[in-house]
């Protein structure tokens, strides 16, 4: 990972004149007194590396300012046996902490070849810069021009915008190509360099603006933005980090800081953030078709991950319903749930069980069922009644249940239940066996078994689902979250087929399922979802993620040692260490979560629960870099 300190300067092709563009750059930036570095990583004949180094004066050693030089003209993956890009990233390291500002050179045009399988491009995604385009004035290079700035924007390079270059004495296109190179990319032109370096423009305030609009980010952020669960109070008097920027399994604020995300983005991130295919299926969805809707019409990636999610979920569940958040897919699970028994004419199955501790979402009909009352109590008057029954740890705590359950169940539509682990309850893991037994007695008394998988889906216990863990079959399932690998707002609710077809009748017999958000079944959403699943079978992710499990679980015991850890919870990848003795206005989760960010670490705690989720991408390394930090934090905020 790489500060944002510096500019790549890439072209239509070779000879379209980078190098004197980088060095004109170079020292427009310079009279702005900021001190200019350059680099041209990779050169095939020529001597711009050396050009640039005596025009701008720089005493860097050449072997930083061109690690990779060669006599042949010809592409770097011929004119090179092999090139090992750490030697171009430790140069750029080093220069980068010399210089206020790096402008980096390519050599050749975006897709020319480095070694096998990387280009240019990947450099330049690697090396994570914005770039510049040259546009040198020929007949041609709109085409060019336009050519690579798709090619960049599609592989999620921010373009702050093009050079037009001229090459040769007389041109005829040049105001042309400008107005016209700008109207097609919607890019502003922040420089222009006449023949023989005559007339050189370069708006360099514009060049250096992502900057400078960031510098404002923290004062607009606090007097236009409403948080979510977050006391405003306390927002508005501290520092808050700004994301601006991901990759792989790390976020990046707008100071240039690399976090790593120790919560998954709030429980949400399965492949790791920008994931090459995720991106590339999204942005082929979104030239094809962004958006339709399902009511009264279909559209075919929703079709298309409606059949992969009924062949990966439970058997029993046979039918989609989408909508955009777990709190929706709730929603709709319990309308479903009641609406079946009215539909079967059982009118007085109207009730809903669910669990104390339970966190279903927050719209009011998830509220109703939610067990949580630091969260919900206000709300009361608002609310449905709901039977509210002790959540079990053991199965032995069933019992109540049972009781309830064998008098209450002629007016019971449905059970709602998290699936083995209360989450927002503080990772409160439940003994095995028992969501079979809830299910057992579902069947049993007939009533409509709801499984929220909403924070458990998409692999975070070590199996796709965590029902599967007890081979649990509900009638109805709730998935969100990492449906879509963490990209988009997009939820599901899966029924069986019995429940569907009571939904089946005459148009005047009202039994339709009166229900639907505006983006139902997006089609970004669903390339998303769809891409992501392509991944879990690609790159074996459920069978990669055992190792790091089984690491997670030795690890997690040394917490034991200290004083304050009451308990540690785990289930697969999702994990919660409680602190003890605090109340929660002691915001000691909070505490130990500021402490952490010191190690570039991103959790989020739950009340006095300190949370790890990170994405199932995350390397051992990576882990072990977050157990270590997780523990320092701890101690250091309780103990010392
Ligand atoms: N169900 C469960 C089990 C959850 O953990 C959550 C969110 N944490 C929700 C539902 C609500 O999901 P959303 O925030 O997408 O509405």
């Amino acid at each position: 990972m790489f500060m944002k300190k510096g500019i790549f300067i890439t072209a239509t092709d070779t000879e379209a004149g980078k190098t004197v563009v980088s060095l004109l750059l170079a020292k427009a930036l310079r009279e702005k007194a900021i001190d200019v570095g350059y680099m041209k990583p990779i050169q095939c004949a020529g001597f711009d590396a050396s050009f640039v180094r005596e025009g701008l004066g720089l005493d860097d050693a050449l072997s930083l300012i061109n690690p990779y030089y060669s006599k042949i003209a010809a592409a770097p993956i011929i004119a090179f046996k092999n090139i090992d890009l750490d030697k171009i990233f430790n140069a750029f390291r080093e220069l980068s902490k010399k210089h206020e500002f790096i402008i980096v050179e390519a050599a050749g045009g975006l897709l020319t070849p480095i070694k096998k399988n990387y280009s240019m491009l990947n450099l330049i995604m690697d090396l994570d810069l914005d770039c510049l385009v040259v546009s040198p004035l020929k007949l041609g290079t709109i085409n060019h021009t336009l050519l690579t700035i798709e090619q960049l924007k599609n592989s999620g390079v921010n373009i702050c915008g093009v050079v037009i270059n001229q090459i040769t004495p007389k041109v005829n296109t040049r105001l042309g190509n400008e107005r016209i190179i700008k109207e097609f990319s919607n890019l502003p032109i922040v420089g222009k360099v006449g023949y023989l370096q005559k007339k050189v423009f370069f708006d360099t305030s514009r060049i250096l603006k992502a900057k400078a609009q960031n510098d404002k980010l923290p004062f607009l952020d606090k007097k236009y933005v409403w948080h979510p669960f977050t006391q405003m109070q306390d927002w508005l008097k501290q520092d808050n980090l700004i994301i601006d920027e991901a990759k792989g399994n790390y976020l990046k604020d707008i100071k240039g800081n690399w976090y790593l995300d120790g919560v998954s983005s709030l429980w949400i991130n399965v492949h790791g953030h920008r994931h090459r295919e995720i991106n590339r299926a999204i942005v082929e969805q979104l030239n094809k078709l962004e958006h339709s809707t399902l009511l009264g019409l279909s559209n075919t990636p929703s079709i298309g991950l409606a059949k992969m999610l009924i062949e990966i979920a439970p058997s029993s569940l046979k039918k989609v319903f989408y909508s955009d958040s777990g709190s929706t897919a709730v929603e709709i699970a319990l309308k479903i749930a009641y609406q079946y028994w009215q539909n079967r004419g059982l009118k007085n199955k109207q009730k809903i069980i669910h669990f104390s501790n339970s966190y279903h979402g927050d719209t009011l009909g998830a509220v109703s069922v939610g067990g949580m009352d630091l969260f919900h109590k206000i709300y009361r008057p608002l609310l449905f009644s709901s039977l509210e029954v002790s959540a079990p740890i053991h199965i032995t705590d069933l019992a109540k249940l049972k009781k309830i359950i064998e008098r209450e169940h002629n007016s019971v539509a449905a059970l709602i239940t998290e699936s083995g682990i209360e989450a927002a309850a503080g990772m409160i893991v439940w003994e095995k066996g028992i969501l079979k037994e809830i299910e057992n007695l579902c069947k049993k008394y007939k009533i409509t078994f709801i499984i929220d998988e909403v924070a458990t889906g998409f692999g975070r216990t070590g199996k796709m689902f965590a029902c599967e863990h007890e081979s649990v079959k509900p009638d109805i399932m709730c998935v969100a979250k990492g449906l879509t690998a963490g990209y988009l707002p997009l939820a599901a609710t899966l029924t069986t087929d019995d429940i569907y077809n009571a939904f089946l009748a005459d148009y005047k017999d009202q039994k339709t399922f009166f229900h639907g958000h505006t983006y139902t079944g997006n089609p970004l959403a669903c390339a998303a979802a769809i891409a992501s699943l392509k991944i879990f079978k690609k790159e074996n992710t459920l069978l990669k993620l055992q190792p790091k499990t089984a690491l997670l679980k030795k690890r997690l015991e040394e917490f034991y040692k200290l004083e304050h850890v009451k308990d540690v919870r785990q289930f697969g990848f999702m994990v919660g260490i409680e602190l003890a003795p605090y109340k929660w206005q002691d915001k000691i989760g909070v505490k130990v979560c500021e402490k952490i960010k010191e190690k570039n670490i991103i959790l989020r705690p739950l009340g006095n629960v300190i949370v790890l989720m990170p994405p199932l991408s995350i390397t051992k390394q990576e882990l072990n870099y977050l157990l270590d930090s997780t523990y320092w934090a701890i101690e250091t905020i309780t103990e010392k």
